[in-house]
């Protein structure tokens, strides 16, 4: 089971600040702004080149419900989706992350 399948089933605890039946969303380990959460779909698919329609479906639209919660409406925040080895993906598991609270450079590195 991947480290993100792990923390999902409660074998490795986690503070969620969000869930849902679809999605649990938990502080990134090594924050690299203010708010940084990784937005993790309980069902394992490895990255979102297997994203399907219903996923899409299930994760996009509480995007900006989380945003809202976490304090990120008014100033905004970025997404970051790493796929694969050049985009720098290090766990498997398809996983959004969310970072905001301050401004963000631009372009990545
Ligand atoms: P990526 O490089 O896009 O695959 O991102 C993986 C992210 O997961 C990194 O930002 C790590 O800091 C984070 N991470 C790894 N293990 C944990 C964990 N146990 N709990 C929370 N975040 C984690
Ligand atoms: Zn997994």
């Amino acid at each position: 089971m991947c480290i993100f399948c792990k923390i999902i089933s409660g074998e490795i605890p986690s503070e969620p600040v969000y869930q849902d039946e679809h999605l649990l969303v938990i502080k990134d380990i090594a924050p690299a702004a203010p708010v940084h959460v990784l937005i993790l779909p309980k069902k394992h698919i490895d990255n979102i080149s297997q994203i399907d329609a219903e996923l899409a479906a299930a994760v996009f639209p509480k995007i900006k419900d989380i945003a809202k919660l976490l304090g990120l409406e008014e100033n905004g925040y970025r997404l970051v989706v790493n796929t694969g080895k050049d985009g720098g993906q290090t766990v498997n598991h398809l996983h959004i992350h969310l970072l905001g609270g301050r401004e963000l450079a631009w372009p990545a590195g």
